[in-house]
């Protein structure tokens, strides 16, 4: 059986963008704390959190997206190599064209930066009454808060589009956002 470590050598050799340690864990106590057993992520990568979400209880189930061929088959082989494809099934496809009809305690938004808005319009309605999203990377290592610190345009853009996802997370009169300076800037949202 491979080892976490293994996975995380693997995306930083790679990098793959996967979690950080922080925000992983935030998550991970959010999972226990609030007894969710089913779980809806935008983002497989290779299955890094995936693999530590359902490692928590057998009883969670995992359904994780992810569009990039190369990762979807590494998250494959990960995920069985962990015995843990009985609890995870991972998606081929961009997430904007799923239609799912399941209801999830918890959807985690972390695929494309400039796409959160839709993801997050697109999926609420699988949300169960106390169901949350969880967002990820809302500091875009300290560049939303600073943008100084990148010249690079694309990079620019992104950070704009988050700006403008953070914005729509304060005026959103549906959700209450608690924004949280854990990892790379984690964001939750509930049904008010
Ligand atoms: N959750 C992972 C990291 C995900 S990185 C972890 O912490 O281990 C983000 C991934 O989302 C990338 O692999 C990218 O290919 C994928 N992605 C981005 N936009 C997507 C979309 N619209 N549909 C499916 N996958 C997407
Ligand atoms: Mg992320």
């Amino acid at each position: 059986m491979k080892e976490l470590s293994q996975i995380k050598d693997y995306a930083s050799k790679n990098s793959v963008p996967i979690m950080f340690d922080e925000g992983i864990e935030f998550i991970i106590d959010y999972i226990k704390k609030n007894d969710v057993s089913f779980i809806l992520e935008i983002g497989t990568a290779i299955g890094y959190s995936a693999i530590k979400f359902a490692q928590i209880n057998p009883n969670i189930r995992v359904f994780t997206i992810e569009y990039d061929i190369e990762r979807y088959h590494e998250a494959v082989k990960n995920i069985v190599n962990f015995n843990l494809d009985d609890q995870i099934t991972v998606f081929l496809g961009d997430a904007l064209n799923f239609n799912f009809t399941e209801k999830f305690d918890l959807i985690f938004i972390d695929g494309a930066k400039s796409q959160y808005v839709n993801f997050f319009e697109k999926y609420k309605n699988n949300l169960k009454k106390d169901g949350v999203f969880i967002s990820d990377n809302l500091f875009f290592h300290g560049m939303v808060e600073n943008p100084k610190l990148t010249q690079n345009y694309s990079t620019i853009k992104l950070i704009r589009k988050l700006k403008r996802y953070i914005d729509f997370l304060k005026a959103n009169t549906e959700f209450e956002t608690t924004f949280y300076e854990i990892g790379d800037g984690v964001a939750v949202s509930k049904r008010k």
